[in-house]
């Protein structure tokens, strides 16, 4: 077993937030996400342009979306640059970026205000998944890169990362839902209408095809 790493002071702050969330729109985590993948994939198409890799086919970048019922997971992939092993750790382990720092340092400043009145006006990124997930992984391999790493977390006993099997470059969420409670039920975010509606609320404007894998019935 890796050895478990624990979030910076600031992360954890925001991630304690995330798991005991009362917000009601929890569903903004798949914009959150989908917004990443599409990121990674701006990201990897700038880079083949700029350096003509002729090596990356760039009218195969594509999102996409798998529900595994019987494990209670849903699965976000991309085709972008993806992420190496000291990536995972930065861009994951610690709150350094945009949305997430200046929601943290509204939250500060806001202390004694609702924390959940403050969700919504920002791009919270990639932590917003324990508002749904107990548990995530995020495999990843890097454009150019002959490792992948799976970053694994619960949020609250921090985080390991270790090496794994990817094929091709990219990255993949696995988000493993929260059970339902009497006021929430997390079981919709394995739906194929409510995954629709959600894309075409907050992420109509992507760019990249978003395609899903759906389970027989
Ligand atoms: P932001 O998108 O505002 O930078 P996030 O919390 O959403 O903040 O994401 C943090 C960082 O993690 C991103 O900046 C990016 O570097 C990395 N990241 C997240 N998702 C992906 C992904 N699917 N592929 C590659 N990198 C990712
Ligand atoms: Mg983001």
């Amino acid at each position: 077993m890796a050895r478990k790493k624990q979030f910076k002071a600031e992360s954890k702050r925001l991630l304690d937030l995330m798991i005991n969330s009362i917000y009601t729109h929890k569903e903004i985590f798949l914009r959150e996400l989908i917004s990443n993948a599409s990121d990674a994939i701006d990201k990897l198409y700038y880079k083949s342009l700029s350096e003509n890799l002729s090596d990356v086919e760039r009218d195969k970048f594509h999102i996409y979306l798998e529900v595994n019922k019987e494990a209670r997971t849903l699965t976000i992939r991309d085709n972008g640059l993806g992420m190496d092993k000291e990536e995972l750790e930065e861009n994951l382990g610690t709150i350094a970026k945009s949305g997430s720092l200046a929601f943290k340092q509204e939250l500060e400043e806001e202390e004694k205000q609702d924390d959940v009145d403050i969700i919504g006006q920002f791009g919270v990124g990639f932590y917003s998944a324990f508002m749904v997930a107990q548990k995530v992984d995020v495999i990843s391999k890097k454009y150019g890169s002959e490792e992948a790493y799976i970053w694994s977390s619960n949020a609250v006993d921090g985080y390991t990362i270790e090496p794994c099997e990817k094929d091709s470059c990219g990255t993949e969420i696995t988000l493993y839902l929260k059970e339902n409670s009497d006021d929430e039920n997390y079981d919709e975010y394995m739906q194929q209408y409510e995954i629709e509606r959600l894309i075409k609320k907050y992420s109509d404007y992507i760019r990249y095809p978003i395609q899903m894998m759906v389970e027989e019935q």
